[in-house]
């Protein structure tokens, strides 16, 4: 199992990010990445210490940690310049909060963070045809959230990703210690979304491709 969208109380998220991690390694999974909620205010501040925290537990633990970031609510011009700033501090994965249906995000969000170079889109809503299909271009991750609410759309979101070609990638969005995926659970995910069973292992292998491209191979 992999997790690459996760929350630590560096934003909203309940834990410190060792006791976090912890469980994860706990249920046995591989990789989980740290992306907590920054915009201009905080990205300066979070991202030194996930690397810090990072660096710490992978010298030390068997679940490999990816120091990330999530820009979240960031008005879809301000997110480019943001997607690199987070690169310049060292963040290996950038994820984007896209256009989930229970909060006002801004519309075009999607569609800015896949131009930005952006690794992932988080929960993109009701994505369109076309921002899908700039998304398999770019190679940007569409999710498919296991977030109550943020799922809503994970029945578009695959269909939609499916017809134009883009890849799928299933997060838990933990924000607190029961959101943290068991495998069955993952499974029923994925069912619930209209895909296939046997879609599990290509979300997975979707994840550790990611993971080999960032720099963090397992
Ligand atoms: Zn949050
Ligand atoms: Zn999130």
């Amino acid at each position: 199992m992999i997790d690459l969208h996760t929350h630590t109380f560096f934003s909203d998220g309940e834990l410190i990010p060792s006791e976090l991690i912890r469980r994860f390694e706990h249920l046995g999974y591989s990789a989980v990445a740290i992306t907590d909620h920054a915009d201009t205010s905080n990205l300066d501040f979070i991202i030194p210490r996930i690397i810090k925290v990072a660096a710490a537990l992978n010298s030390s633990q068997s679940v490999k940690v990816i120091p990330g970031i999530e820009l979240t609510h960031v008005p879809p011009e301000l997110i480019e310049p943001l997607v690199f700033k987070a690169r310049d501090l060292g963040a290996a994965l950038v994820v984007i909060h896209g256009e989930t249906i229970t909060e006002p995000v801004a519309p075009g969000t999607n569609r800015a963070g896949i131009k930005s170079g952006a690794d992932i889109i988080a929960h993109p809503g009701l994505i369109t045809d076309e921002d899908a299909e700039l998304a398999a271009e770019r190679g940007t991750l569409l999710e498919i959230s296991a977030r109550p609410g943020h799922g809503f759309c994970n029945g578009h979101v695959a269909k939609t990703a499916m017809k134009a070609g883009a890849g799928l990638i299933l997060n838990s969005d933990t924000h607190s210690p029961s959101n943290i995926m068991t495998e069955e659970f993952a499974r029923k995910v994925i069912e619930g979304a209209g895909l296939p069973l046997s879609s599990f292992s290509a979300l997975i292998s979707n994840s550790r491709r990611l993971l080999e491209k960032i720099g963090y191979p397992l």
